[in-house]
């Protein structure tokens, strides 16, 4: 008998960037905790953190995805991630990744120097974004 399935669609104000896709199960960050959801899962809804969502298809088929935040919606299962952005591992620009990381740790330390709360929780969440996506893109497809 074939596998239960849920789709899972993340949504951005840049768009869909993962769309209606097939699962067996995904994972995700909330801000209480990791969740993992397979098919059938009572509904839920729950605010993410800036992190991975795992989205595993058939056997050995995984997607990973740096989500920056948002929500998750899923019920009758369809699971809706909201989020400011996502992107795909393989969409992924490291270097661009790399490059904000910097610019984020600069900020982060001439925040301090001006004791400017307000930048240094923008810089903060910022470097938060860039570690995520470069932890994300160095993950080994096959694990
Ligand atoms: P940057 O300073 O490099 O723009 P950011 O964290 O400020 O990084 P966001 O505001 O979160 O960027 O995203 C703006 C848009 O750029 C979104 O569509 C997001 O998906 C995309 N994006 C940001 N960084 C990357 C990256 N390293 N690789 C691919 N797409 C990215």
């Amino acid at each position: 008998m074939a596998e239960p399935q849920m789709t899972v669609t993340i949504v951005t104000p840049d768009g869909t960037s993962y769309d209606n896709e097939q699962a067996s199960m995904f994972v995700a960050k909330t801000t209480n905790g990791e969740i993992g959801i397979l098919p059938n899962h009572v509904p839920l809804i729950a605010a993410l953190e800036i992190d991975e969502v795992r989205v595993k298809s058939g056997q050995d088929g995984e997607d990973e995805i740096a989500v920056n935040g948002g929500f998750v919606e899923f019920s009758n299962n369809v699971a809706t991630i909201v989020a400011d952005s996502a992107e795909q591992q393989s969409d992924i620009d490291v270097t661009r990744a790399e490059n904000a990381r910097t610019r984020a740790q600069q900020a982060i330390d001439h925040a301090h120097q001006e004791h400017d709360a307000n930048e240094l929780r923008r810089a903060e969440v910022a470097l938060r974004r860039a570690i995520n996506r470069i932890n994300v893109a160095s993950h080994n497809q096959n694990r």
